[in-house]
């Protein structure tokens, strides 16, 4: 790997190869770049623009209507999107490369939701927010969690 000036990069990588290999999925250079690439889209706080680069911006634009999916909250200066991963990269480090792992979420939901894993997550909305279950079971990733044996 070829980051010697980003050690939580590096961290990430050497954790995804060992979990990959585990779960016969072995990050490759192209993963690693891809990464890197669109590291820079995560989370900006605060800001109604999330997004640092244009790509993220167009794509946070493309892919979020006014209004958080979650919350229902408008999104706002106080209260902006952000780029969530919805099965967590600490859990899944080389999902934090596919887009359909991706979704814009407020920064609230966002930090409530924070490293769950989807079921768990799931469950905490189930007890603690009843109404807004339905919209959360909406939008799990099935596919993914049915790629990982977990559906
Ligand atoms: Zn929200």
């Amino acid at each position: 790997m070829a980051s010697g000036s980003d050690p939580t990069l590096e961290d990430l990588f050497t954790r995804a190869n060992k979990v990959g290999n585990r779960r016969y999925h072995k990050l490759t250079q192209q993963d690693f770049e891809d990464y890197r690439r669109f590291d820079y889209w995560r989370y900006i706080h605060g800001d109604s623009e999330c997004g640092t680069t244009p790509d993220s911006q167009a794509w946070v634009r493309d892919n979020s209507e006014h209004h958080c999916p979650i919350c229902g909250e408008r999104f706002s200066r106080s209260n902006g999107r952000s780029i969530d991963h919805k099965l967590p990269r600490a859990q899944y480090p080389w999902l934090a490369l596919d887009f359909s792992n991706l979704w814009v979420i407020c920064y609230q939901c966002n930090q409530e939701k924070a490293e769950m894993h989807w079921y768990e997550y799931e469950h905490y909305m189930f007890t603690r927010h009843p109404n807004r279950y339905q919209d959360v079971v909406f939008a799990r990733p099935r596919h993914l969690l049915k790629q990982l044996g977990q559906k």
